[in-house]
């Protein structure tokens, strides 16, 4: 640190990204993206584009604009996109949560860094023993609220149903519901941002469109609530998102068939994982993500993690108490499972 920086960053805990370790033949299963690569048509789309990155992109992504307000049959002024659905997470974070934040003591590790970094005054939300979420306790909060939906690392999901009740009765609370993981079993939130004036859906490009790297994410919300993030992005970086990632993301949007043969793969996938680590003594809950969240009553977490990783397999351990016996694991191809369960398997006999 040196002494120029601002005193009031000296304490901000930044973010601790999942490893991405350069190595090869190494199993990555520990920040939740897909395992198959995007379509040609989307690596065309991105290389073409190439071609002339001698000029400025659009900064209104015209183009992709339109093609998310067809995907959700919404008109594109309910639709904002940002430099990964973190940028968009960071807008809301900075401009629409003056009145305090909530977010569950289990969650995207971003919300409180994001928390700190803006100055908001955050209430962390214990979820229930099970680990589930239960939006109730946040009845009467006159804040701006982040839920995970389905959330991260857990694995669960609320209902469309209570998030609606929710958003009647809690009129002056603000919801954001990051659906990072939507596609993999939750229940889109996209409707309601037609009928309720006090949430916002955040989505990704990351994990279930095979754009991690690309940095795409987005907002669908009222077009009042829309035009606040475009306050804040043109304050900051009008061109967000470059133009390579632009041209991926409408040529994505027109590969639905590929993108619905991929998500079912790791559906299918992580449904026999979960079986077969529950088999050799795991304790599991059933996933409605990409990834699962299990632990063995005989062993530490933190054992498994470095076992795992002797093996040449990553997987995301958590130094927090209530979860410390856990391990986080990204679904894979069905071969990388396999392997990961041999490996479990012989862990955890001895
Ligand atoms: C992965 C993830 C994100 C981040 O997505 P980017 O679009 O890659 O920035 C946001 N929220 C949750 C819950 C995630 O797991």
């Amino acid at each position: 640190m040196s002494r120029f920086l601002n005193s009031r960053l000296q304490a901000l805990a930044p973010y601790t990204p999942g490893e991405q370790p350069q190595m090869q033949n190494l199993i990555k299963l520990n920040t939740n993206e897909l395992p198959y690569p995007p379509p040609p048509a989307v690596v065309q789309a991105a290389t073409a584009q190439a071609q002339r990155l001698n000029l400025y992109n659009d900064p209104e992504a015209t183009a992709l604009t339109q093609a998310l307000a067809q995907e959700f049959g919404v008109v594109p002024a309910c639709v904002f996109t940002g430099n990964g659905s973190d940028e968009v997470l960071a807008f809301c974070f900075q401009g629409l949560s003056e009145r305090g934040v909530a977010f569950a003591d289990l969650t995207y590790g971003f919300y409180p860094v994001f928390a700190q970094l803006y100055g908001c005054d955050a209430t962390v939300v214990p979820l229930e023993k099970d680990l589930s979420l239960n939006l109730s306790r946040y009845n009467g909060m006159q804040k701006t609220i982040y839920l995970a939906n389905p959330n991260a690392p857990t694995a669960l999901a609320v209902p469309r149903a209570t998030i609606e009740t929710f958003l009647q009765q809690n009129p002056d609370a603000l919801l954001i519901v990051d659906e990072a993981y939507v596609k993999f079993g939750g229940e889109s939130c996209v409707p309601l941002t037609q009928k309720y004036q006090n949430v916002v859906v955040v989505g990704t490009f990351s994990k279930a469109y095979a754009m991690a790297g690309a940095r795409l994410g987005y907002a669908v919300a009222s077009p009042e609530l829309i035009a606040d993030l475009n306050r804040l992005k043109y304050s900051l970086n009008p061109y967000n998102v470059n133009s390579m990632t632009q041209a991926a993301g409408v040529a994505a949007l027109a590969e639905r068939a590929y993108f619905t043969g991929c998500v079912q793969k790791v559906c299918t996938t992580r449904d026999n994982f979960v079986a077969s680590v529950r088999a050799i003594g795991f304790e599991c809950a059933a996933s409605q993500t990409n990834f699962v969240l299990c632990r063995h009553p005989g062993f530490a977490g933190q054992a498994l993690f470095a076992g795992l990783r002797q093996s040449g397999i990553v997987v995301r351990w958590f130094n927090n108490p209530r979860i410390e016996n856990y391990l986080r694991i990204t679904i894979g191809t069905e071969e990388e499972m396999q392997q990961v369960l041999a490996a479990l398997r012989s862990l955890t006999t001895q």
